[in-house]
């Protein structure tokens, strides 16, 4: 199967051929379907796997551009990842001109805050910082519907678990969930319970 088979608009498929992706890899396979249709998510898989455009994909299809505040809120345990993944949703979404800002610990928070008072469809941020802004007022979340929590066993190793579930408490209930781990211990097991609507899992 091609990612001209799938569902997708024009724009999308336009970026992901200009990115040079003509098949979905497995991770991609199973989930963008499911992910379409607005499910809950829990997904075991690996750093390599094609994971961000899994859940980029979809998440770049399902935003609708005019909505002024973030609709997508993407957490993720380091500094690195989040530009990475900021990267990824911006290549994907070049042609729907989606917009992803990110914002992490160790740089400064007025110019992040700046950058959140431009248009962005999608945020994605380390756990600390993330909290920062919602307690400062500078990150709106009572428009996010799509909530991804990526990497969720590194934010338990971090230490971060305790805010990620602080943070999860802000997100309007009225969402979709999706959390990509590597491995599932119980507490993220718990976590998924906890604030995931009857959650399908997926391995690869
Ligand atoms: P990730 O697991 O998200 O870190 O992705 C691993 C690498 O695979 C990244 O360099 C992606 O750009 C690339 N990639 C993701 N999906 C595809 C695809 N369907 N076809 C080719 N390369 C891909």
């Amino acid at each position: 199967k091609q990612f001209n088979d799938l569902p997708l608009n024009e724009d999308l498929k336009r970026a992901l051929s200009s990115l040079n992706y003509e098949k979905p890899t497995e991770v991609q396979a199973k989930v963008i379907p499911l992910a379409l249709q607005k499910e809950d998510l829990v997904v075991k898989s690996q750093t390599g796997s094609g994971k961000t455009a899994a859940f980029g994909i979809p998440l770049c299809e399902l935003v609708e551009w005019e909505e002024n505040k973030p609709q997508v809120l993407i957490l993720t345990p380091t500094r690195e990842l989040a530009v990475q993944v900021k990267q990824d949703i911006t290549n994907i979404g070049r042609f729907k001109r989606i917009k992803a800002t990110a914002v992490y610990g160790k740089s400064p928070f007025d110019k992040q805050k700046l950058e959140l008072k431009q248009k962005s469809h999608v945020v994605v941020g380390t756990p600390g910082r993330v909290l920062d802004h919602i307690e400062k007022g500078t990150l709106i979340l009572d428009k996010v519907k799509y909530l991804v929590i990526d990497e969720a066993d590194e934010m338990l190793n971090m230490g971060f678990i305790d805010q990620v579930e602080s943070i999860i408490k802000e997100v309007p209930k009225d969402r979709v969930t999706m959390l990509f781990s590597a491995t599932l211990p119980d507490d993220i097991k718990n976590l998924s319970h906890k604030y995931m609507k009857t959650p399908t899992q997926i391995e690869v």
